[in-house]
């Protein structure tokens, strides 16, 4: 999965004593693009390759590299760097895994600090606090923390069948998944399991048990995959607006995803090699 980088390790844990050096790697970001070079091993930009900027954060470590958020709108870059887009990168052939890790995590950071510039409860403007890992309203001494979204994968059982599913096609995903969806307040993830089941495809599920967990920053989640056997009728109604198809299929009717980044492909290549 994404997040299995070994013998890399990614120490996300939030310091204000790390200032950059040149050899850490600074990421910017600009509309949602991250600025990169076609180098698959080092595609980010060291510190001493840009003119200085004026304000960066701390984001993480990966093994003794230290990665940083240059803060400023702009960044000066050697040529070869231009801005891209994150989901592009992540299929690019060669793209190293902890490279796709790196991007995701920062990404996410990248848009909270983006996302809460303005204090939503007064309006007034947030700067970044460099003690911890939070912004600071000026105006209403407001302390924001990071947010994560947390979801659900499952895997719905029929006896030796899983049900795999499409994505409806406006939503840019041509591949195969799982029943999947955003936990709502007042909500536990098996109560998502079993309301984003019935709405999806019209299932009642029981026996709900949790499997892995994984960070997704591209949608500023983490993802709680479950599995759970189908409870009464296996007849699938779907809901259009989510999904272009569902079925069961067999264990040698899956065929999973391009890559072996996601927990979904993970969990469907699990349940195909009877793993479980
Ligand atoms: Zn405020």
């Amino acid at each position: 999965m994404l997040q299995d980088i070994h013998p890399h390790n990614l120490d996300i844990a939030y310091s204000a004593d790390y200032h950059p050096d040149e050899t850490s790697i600074i990421m910017h970001y600009k509309n949602g693009k991250v600025l990169a070079c076609t180098d698959n091993e080092h595609p980010f930009l060291f510190y001493s390759q840009i003119e200085k900027p004026q304000k960066c954060v701390y984001l993480f470590s990966v093994d003794d590299t230290k990665y940083f958020l240059a803060e400023d709108e702009d960044v000066i870059a050697p040529g070869g760097y231009i801005y891209q887009d994150i989901k592009k990168l992540r299929h690019k052939e060669g793209m190293l895994k902890v490279n796709i890790m790196v991007m995701f995590t920062s990404y996410h950071l990248w848009s909270w600090y983006t996302n809460n510039k303005i204090c939503g409860y007064c309006g007034g403007k947030t700067v970044t606090d460099y003690n911890e890992r939070a912004l600071f309203c000026k105006n209403c001494c407001r302390v924001i923390y990071p947010r994560i979204n947390p979801a659900v994968i499952v895997g719905v059982i029929n006896g030796d069948k899983l049900l795999v599913t499409r994505y409806a096609k406006n939503r840019g995903v041509s591949y195969d998944a799982l029943v999947a969806g955003f936990t709502e307040i007042g909500e536990t993830f098996e109560q998502t399991v079993a309301r984003e089941v019935h709405e999806e495809v019209g299932l009642k599920v029981k026996n709900i048990r949790y499997y892995k967990s994984q960070p997704w920053g591209y949608s500023g989640g983490i993802l709680a995959g479950f599995y759970c056997d189908l409870d009464e009728s296996e007849e699938i109604t779907i809901d259009k607006t989510e999904l272009s198809c569902a079925e069961w299929r067999t264990r040698d009717e899956i065929t999973g995803q391009p890559d072996d980044l996601s927990l979904t492909n993970e969990m469907m290549m699990n349940f195909k090699n009877n793993m479980k």
